[in-house]
This record gives structure tokens, C-alpha cells and sequence, in this order.
């Protein structure tokens, strides 16, 4: 019997896995062929990187790849904490009129945005982007007394920002942009990066 198919993918390692995988999500059917008949017998993918687990997350199968994992209390992988765009927001601590709160406590159910001490612009222009948006967000200045203290002063190395920097978190807690420091003389354009993660 003759079939016919719109994609052949050779190769069932990640790469075409992956592939396969996106294709499905996205409408199209393929197949995927493999020589091997089973998996390897030595341990390929012993760890999994940020990027890696949102494509597994986008694909539904996250919680089974957690699930097929080895605790990470027993792996002792060393987690190394940042800001980039992609991955999941650090945790600090900060303070709240005097009391104690960890920067994760402050995510969703909107988004997030956190300026340095010099960043206030970048808060109010991140209201009015949301305003205009529809979108559910919540601006904090940190580093001032007189809103999100950060009296350890571990916030901005965490996040890798200068004073004037801002870092947008979705609702999820993952970091969805980020602006190192604010340009001289350059309006901060969040208009822009907030409608193109809502799909506006
Ligand atoms: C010992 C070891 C440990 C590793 N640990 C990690 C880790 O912890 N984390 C991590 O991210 N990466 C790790 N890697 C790297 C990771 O395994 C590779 O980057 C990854 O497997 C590459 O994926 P790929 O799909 O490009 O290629 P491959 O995994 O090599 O997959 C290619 C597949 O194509 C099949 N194939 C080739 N030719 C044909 C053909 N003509 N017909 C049918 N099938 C074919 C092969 O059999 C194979 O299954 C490790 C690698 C090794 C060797």
C-alpha cells in the first residue's frame, strides 16, 4: 500500500524528537524514523537546560519529563540563578515595609516588572503600555525606602541590571525581557514587547 507523508524526519535523538514534536504542535504531520531499535544504554541527557524545559512546557510534556527525572535534591546539580530572557526569575530577598519577602513572592497572576532605584520611568511607562494593552501588570521600583527595599543590595547582581534597568516576568515567574539600563536620551519602549507577548 502507497502512503504519502509531508515530512520525513531521520534521526530520533532531541534534535528530531524535537522537531517531531514542534511539527505535531503545530499541525503537521511527519515521520520519524530511527535505526536503533531501543534507547541508549549510556546516559545522554543527564541534564536539561532552562531553554530545553520551555520548548517541553510549550509541548505538554514537561511534568513527565520531571516526573521521569531523578529528584534534584538527590542529583546535587549546581543552579545557577539569572535573568536572562527565558529563564525563571532569581529569588532575593527584599523587603516590604520592614518585612521580608522574596522577589518570587512578587510574580503573577499578572506580569511583573522590576526597576532598579533609577528605573522609575521604566514603571510608569510599563502601566501605561499595560493600560493600553488590557493587560494585568504590576510596576516595583526596588531599592527605594520608600517601596521594595533591598537592603542587602543583592537585587540588581541578581538580575545583572544597572540602576535605570528594568526586567519584565510573566505571569509564570519566567523572565520575558529585559533592559540592562536605560539609554540615554531613548524613551523606554515597552509598548511594544508587552503587545508582542500577549500576541497584540
Ligand atoms: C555521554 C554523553 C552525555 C551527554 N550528556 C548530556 C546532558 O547531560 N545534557 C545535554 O543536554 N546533552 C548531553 N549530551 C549531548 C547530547 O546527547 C547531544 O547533544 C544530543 O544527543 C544531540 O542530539 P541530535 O539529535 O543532534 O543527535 P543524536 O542524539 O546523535 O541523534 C541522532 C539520531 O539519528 C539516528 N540516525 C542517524 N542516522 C540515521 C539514519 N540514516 N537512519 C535512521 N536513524 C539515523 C541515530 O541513531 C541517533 O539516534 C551528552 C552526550 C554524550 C555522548
Amino acid at each position: 500500500m502507497k502512503s504519502e507523508i509531508p515530512l520525513l524526519i531521520v534521526g530520533g535523538g532531541p534534535v528530531g524528537l524535537a522537531a517531531s514534536g514542534l511539527f505535531s504542535y503545530h499541525g503537521v504531520s511527519s515521520l520519524l524514523v530511527e535505526r536503533h531499535p531501543d534507547v541508549s544504554p549510556h546516559p545522554k541527557s543527564r541534564g536539561v537546560n532552562a531553554r530545553t524545559m520551555e520548548i517541553f512546557r510549550q509541548l505538554g510534556i514537561e511534568t513527565d519529563v520531571r516526573q521521569a527525572g531523578l529528584d534534584p535534591a538527590l542529583t546535587r546539580y549546581i543552579v545557577s540563578p539569572t535573568a536572562r530572557p527565558g529563564c525563571r526569575a532569581p529569588h532575593v530577598w527584599i523587603e516590604r515595609d520592614g518585612k521580608r519577602l522574596s522577589t518570587l513572592d512578587l510574580f503573577g497572576p499578572g506580569f511583573t516588572l522590576l526597576a532598579g532605584a533609577g528605573g522609575e520611568a521604566w514603571a510608569a511607562t510599563a502601566r501605561r503600555a499595560a493600560a493600553r494593552w488590557g493587560i494585568p501588570l504590576t510596576a516595583h521600583v526596588v531599592g527605594r525606602c520608600d517601596g521594595l527595599a533591598d537592603p542587602s543590595g543583592a537585587f540588581r547582581p541578581a538580575y545583572d541590571l544597572d540602576v535605570s534597568g528594568a526586567v519584565l516576568v510573566r505571569p509564570d515567574g519566567h523572565v520575558a525581557w529585559r533592559q540592562r539600563a536605560l539609554e540615554v536620551g531613548a524613551p523606554p519602549d515597552l509598548d511594544h514587547a508587552l503587545a508582542a507577548l500577549v500576541g497584540r
